[in-house]
């Protein structure tokens, strides 16, 4: 064994290698990417044997590639964020129907705040519509077990089963023991079986939900009892002498932050002189099918209990079944009582704070919510400052900044709705450019804008679709939009990478994950194939060329797309910095207002002929990528030393 120290998401990815996984097939997506990218290097460096890793076109292909899979025995890994496994739904609803054969595991990663997502959606609330197991995590080591565990219990039951990690558990780090070298696990003899149980019909689904129904029964028994499941639901108790009256029920992140909680008050009421009632605590790792035994078991003698959980009150649900199907005299408090959080993040020191009302109010203890909140104070765990505002901007240099800023020169005069999508390009909302004015989901910039075209014909309407979600998700609308005859644009801002995940490969890239080459799909050739028929080209960072191929494009009656081609800052290396020429520089600030890139600013001390008292604009070297976009939005030609751009993008 070797000691590494990992990510969260470095450790899950090696649990699965160690697990003898297959198989490998996602859709990046923050929080969850580094898994399979974890997979893929391991793979390159001769670490990982005998497995098969891909970034797919979207969730949904992802999935499918791995039922395909599974059904020939393999062990198959799949992993997305939350909102991505709205997109592999329709494949998973049927998937449990049907049940897979070789271990099936999905690796749903939740974003609770949401830091980068869409959406706040819990996981574990899909789960339970979807009748799939889950396992939550609390912490990167339990996460490790978990994943291992979640391929036997999947082979044990013929099940498709979810690990939920939160981002924290995802991005947290710590030192694991894992195996150096390891080989996917030998595929069945008799390979892919037929058997009528594979094909779907509404008689077999009928059987299936039955199935279904009953092996969820079997799984929550498992997990009350089987060792290798029920260890990961933890009952402890600490505090005061005495039998506990109250209790603490958590799940993933917010089990590790209630136990450093009761520590902090622990301690501190001891130095203070205070009292701390005897509690006792649930850590519920495996929340679907909820270990229903485990739970009576813990609230025995119990007159209230407060449940910390990120997302929904999954948790808080469950326990107040528990009571009213048993008939327990139990209060349960949480989300729905206000004493929880009702969304975002926990942390230790919020968690402490209202572990301190809750003893106070039902315990008569007194004076430990005060000393919650002066401990929070004293070990500085908490900021109550306002925090600095940093709102999200494109990179310097990025271009998609000249392909907003052409888009929205060519519509000059033009009443135009200009529907965003998800990705990089989402920062196009933020001022100046202000040339985002919907953004819903992955793909839905394409359609919508055929909505408002529909609603609206005296506008004109453009739908921006980055590369990679062009593959995933915007193909099937453009063919909408080619059969139904809408009259919108599709500007395709082509960086050459999925930018706003890592910069992974995706099919117009020519290049996999296991490092094949292999032909590019060409996006204008699947445009051409789909029926467009006006399909222009431009680099973003010329700013003549890519203004009057938008307009081409708009004043094309019917569906039209131009792309602007130029590669992602991540994927070049940067030209010089430009330079302002003080001598002609007037302090208009037009390089600053029109396109907002934060390479340039404006300092109000300096003087020239030209500005005079005004101040005059400066570049930061340290940012600069040296695109040229400034130099060509500046009205008086003071901005030198860019190189000249491409006159246009250019068909591949
Ligand atoms: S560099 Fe050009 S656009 Fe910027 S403030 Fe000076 S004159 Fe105006
Ligand atoms: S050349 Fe101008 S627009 Fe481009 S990165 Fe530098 S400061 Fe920004």
């Amino acid at each position: 064994m070797a000691k590494k120290l990992l990510m969260g998401n470095e450790a899950f990815a090696h649990a699965a290698l160690e697990a003898g996984v297959n198989v490998v097939a996602g859709y990046p997506g923050t929080p969850s990417s580094e898994l399979v990218e974890t997979v893929a290097k391991l793979h390159a460096d001769g670490a990982a044997r005998d497995v098969h890793v891909e970034w797919s076109t979207n969730e949904k292909a992802a999935l499918e590639v791995l039922a395909g899979a599974s059904y020939c025995g393999a062990r198959a890994l799949f992993t997305c964020k939350q909102v991505g496994l709205n997109v592999a739904s329709d494949a998973l609803m049927s998937l449990n129907y049907v049940g897979v054969r070789g271990g099936c595991v999905l690796f749903v990663a939740d974003d609770p705040g949401p830091i980068s997502s869409q959406t706040e959606q819990d996981t574990r609330r899909f789960a339970a519509f979807a009748k799939v197991p889950v396992l939550d995590p609390s912490t990167p080591d339990e996460g490790f077990a978990m994943m291992k565990a979640a391929f036997d219990l999947s082979e044990r039951y013929d099940t498709p089963v979810i690990v939920r990690p939160t981002t924290r558990i995802c991005h947290a780090s710590t030192f694991f023991e894992v195996e150096p070298e390891t080989h996917g696990r030998p595929l069945p003899e008799d390979g892919f079986q037929k058997n009528p149980k594979w094909v779907i019909f509404p008689k077999r689904a009928y059987e299936g939900h039955g199935q279904i129904n009953r092996r969820l029964a079997r799984i929550a028994w498992d997990y009350d009892n089987d060792p290798a499941l029920a260890r990961f639901n933890q009952v402890v108790e600490g505090g005061g002498e005495g039998a506990p009256r109250v209790g603490i029920v958590t799940g993933g992140v917010s089990s590790a932050y209630a136990r450093e909680a009761l520590a902090l008050i622990e301690r501190e009421a001891a130095a203070a002189d205070l009292s701390v009632p005897a509690w006792r605590l649930l850590a519920v790792g495996t929340p679907y099918p909820f270990p229903a035994e485990t739970a009576a078991a813990f609230a025995e003698g119990l007159t209230d209990v407060i449940v910390f959980e990120e997302l929904d009150s999954v948790l808080e649900e469950e326990m107040l079944k528990l009571a009213g199907v048993r008939h327990l005299s139990l209060r349960v408090h949480g989300k729905l009582t206000g004493a929880a959080n009702d969304r975002g993040e926990n942390t230790a020191e919020g968690i402490a704070g209202r572990l301190g009302r809750f003893f106070d109010r039902t315990s008569g203890t007194d004076g430990l919510a005060d000393l919650a909140a002066r401990t929070i104070g004293a070990n500085h765990l908490s900021y109550e400052g306002p925090l600095p505002v940093r709102p999200p901007v494109l990179c310097a240099g990025c271009p998609h900044r000249g392909s907003f800023y052409a888009v929205k020169q060519a519509l000059r005069g033009r009443e135009a709705v200009l529907c965003g999508d998800i990705g990089c390009y989402t920062l196009g909302n933020a001022q100046p450019l202000d040339a985002v004015d919907t953004c819903l989901c992955m793909g839905a910039g394409i359609t919508m804008a055929q909505g408002f075209a529909v609603a609206e014909p005296g506008k004109k309407q453009v739908a921006f679709v980055g590369d990679s979600t062009f593959f995933a998700s915007a193909i099937t609308g453009i063919a909408n939009a080619v059969y139904n005859g809408h009259d919108v644009t599709f500007a395709i801002l082509d960086n050459a990478t999925t930018a706003m995940t890592g910069s992974q490969p995706h099919p117009g890239t020519g290049v996999t994950l296991m490092g094949e080459r292999r032909r590019p799909i060409v996006i204008e050739e699947v445009l051409h194939g789909l029926g467009v028929q006006h399909i222009g080209f431009a680099n973003p960072h010329s700013l003549e060329g890519s203004v009057a191929a938008a307009r081409a494009a708009i004043d094309f009656e019917g569906p039209s797309a131009i792309i602007f081609r130029a590669p992602c800052i991540q994927l070049k290396k940067p030209d010089a910095p430009v330079v302002i020429n003080a001598e002609a520089c007037t302090g208009c600030k037009k390089c600053i207002t029109a396109i907002g890139c934060p390479g340039i600013g404006f300092d109000a001390a300096r003087r020239g002929p030209k500005s005079g008292e005004r101040g005059q604009a400066f570049v930061d070297e340290s940012l600069c990528d040296g695109c040229s976009l400034c130099a060509q939005v500046c009205p008086f030609g003071a901005i030198e030393g860019a190189p000249k751009a491409a006159e246009e993008g250019g068909a591949r």
